[in-house]
């Protein structure tokens, strides 16, 4: 760094803290990570995850109409919702 200018010092950390990318498309289908959509939250007790029109019938994860960011937001709510459910589903 020292035998570096300080434009060029200043060059390299622009490069490593302001990097934009321009996104220019999705892989699609195949490489999906996850799915919007799905069954609406309105329709699901969320102190159960108990379907406010079929008693009896519990969700979980990726079925109900939520999704996250990649980061483990997903499985993290998959497995949440899951306990939920499963605990309530053998009252
Ligand atoms: C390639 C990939 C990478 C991912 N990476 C991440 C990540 O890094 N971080 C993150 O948070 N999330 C990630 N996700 C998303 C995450 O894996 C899902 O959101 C999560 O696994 C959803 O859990 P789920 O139990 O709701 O559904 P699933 O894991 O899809 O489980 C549903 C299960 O039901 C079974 N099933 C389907 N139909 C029937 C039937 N008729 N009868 C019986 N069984 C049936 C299926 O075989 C499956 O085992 C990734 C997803 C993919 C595809």
């Amino acid at each position: 760094m020292a035998s570096l200018s300080v434009k060029e010092q200043e060059r390299i950390i622009d490069i490593l803290t302001n990097w934009r990318f321009k996104i220019r498309g999705t892989r699609s289908w195949p490489s999906a990570q996850v799915t919007a959509g799905g069954v609406d939250t309105r329709e699901i007790n969320q102190d159960t995850m108990e379907s406010k029109l079929v008693k009896g019938l519990f969700f979980a994860g990726e079925i109900i109409d939520i999704d996250g960011q990649c980061g483990g937001f997903n499985l993290q709510w998959a497995w949440s919702s899951g306990f939920i459910a499963g605990q309530n589903a053998a009252l």
